[in-house]
């Protein structure tokens, strides 16, 4: 089967990103746009020499250099309208390539200002998914990711945001917030600090998930599995750790694997292929997702072309994907109304699956 054919087929493919940041997801020409429009100071005034600095391309060197990119975006980020805007244009893009519904992440504290509150920060988020879902049917929910580098107070009140907004009965007739993320320099503010909060989380009820082994060994997996957190971002350096990686297949608990951003922001070394293919052989459920699309200049089309490349056949690609739905931050009987959507389309596409 062809490139072209494959990529068709991953298209059409009904699929969830379960791992969005919503600060990584800007289209370059909005960029543009809404630089001129704030008066914000931006490296190029035009498209094609103002992509190279809003997007990493695979000479990227290091994390340091992709983070960058976020340090020249934020000062976009900090007005209701825009991030609306961007929360509206995140679902065309996902409705475009067959996402049926992503979960967007996004650290309010990181674009609150004296004039932005968290929680407006949040409202306009999900007023842009809100028009979103009614003029492309891409459904949508919301995490909240507490910062590491943030001191308590602000995580505290991202916190209060989170529990403010937190809806989780309808999802799939309006976008809403669901659960609770940590992001951030995981070496240098272990998850074992943010217990506190995760033990908050588990008493109300929220859904959880931990960046956690994206950048550095397997303790900030074990202080996540000790929080029982119900999945995990990235979850990488889970090889290192036959026995961890026997309790999170034994758990069920989900990698929401990033494979263009782990190879991009160097915590895959050139060297080495992504482990993406060993975690499903040693069974560990994996999902796969975009991260940061704007930022990477990619979608999940791209994604499990990706995975394809890496020895996953169509059916299994198919498989992971209905497999996803499974782990949404949804009640139960949502999940399995989106799957029945899933499994239908999907035996439909069987017929001409690519091997
Ligand atoms: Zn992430």
């Amino acid at each position: 089967m062809s490139a072209e054919a494959l990529d068709a087929f991953f298209r059409r493919l009904p699929k969830t990103d379960i791992h969005c940041h919503l600060d990584g997801s800007l289209r370059p020409a909005t960029v543009l746009e809404l630089a001129r429009r704030y008066k914000v100071k931006m490296p190029a005034d035009n498209l094609e020499d103002l992509t190279p600095h809003v997007q990493v391309a695979a000479t990227c060197r290091s994390l340091k250099e992709f983070l960058d990119v976020f340090y020249l975006l934020y000062p976009l980020l900090r007005y209701a309208e825009a991030i609306e805007r961007i929360a509206y244009e995140l679902i065309e893009d996902c409705a475009a390539e067959n996402i049926r519904h992503v979960e967007v992440r996004l650290a309010p504290e990181l674009q609150a200002t004296e004039k932005l509150s968290s929680d407006q920060v949040i409202s306009a988020v999900l007023k842009g998914l809100k028009k979103g879902l009614e003029d492309f049917g891409t459904t949508s929910s919301v995490i909240i990711c507490l910062f590491r580098a943030h001191g308590p107070k602000e995580n505290r009140r991202a916190f209060s945001s989170l529990r403010k907004f937190f809806k989780a009965d309808s999802i799939l007739e309006e976008p809403a917030v669901v659960g609770l993320d940590l992001a951030g320099d995981e070496a240098k503010y272990p998850t074992i600090e943010f217990s506190s909060f995760y033990e908050e989380a588990k008493k109300l009820g929220l859904y959880t998930t931990c960046h956690a082994g994206e950048t550095v060994g397997t303790a900030n997996l074990t202080a996540a599995l000790e929080l029982s957190v119900m999945r995990i971002g990235h979850g990488i350096h889970l090889m290192e750790d036959p026995k961890l990686l026997a309790e999170v297949v034994r758990r069920r608990v989900p990698l929401e694997i990033g494979l263009t951003s782990n190879m991009r922001t160097k915590s895959i070394p050139e060297s080495q292929t992504h482990p993406a293919r060993a975690f499903h052989r040693a069974g560990v459920a994996i999902t796969l997702n975009t991260d940061d699309r704007g930022i990477l200049g990619i979608d999940l089309t791209h994604e499990y072309a990706f995975a394809h490349k890496l020895g996953f056949t169509a059916d299994e690609l198919a498989a992971i994907s209905l497999g996803s739905v499974d782990h949404l931050f949804m009640p139960s009987a949502q999940r399995a109304k989106l799957r029945r959507r899933f499994e239908a389309e999907i035996s439909d596409m069987s017929a001409k699956s690519p091997k």
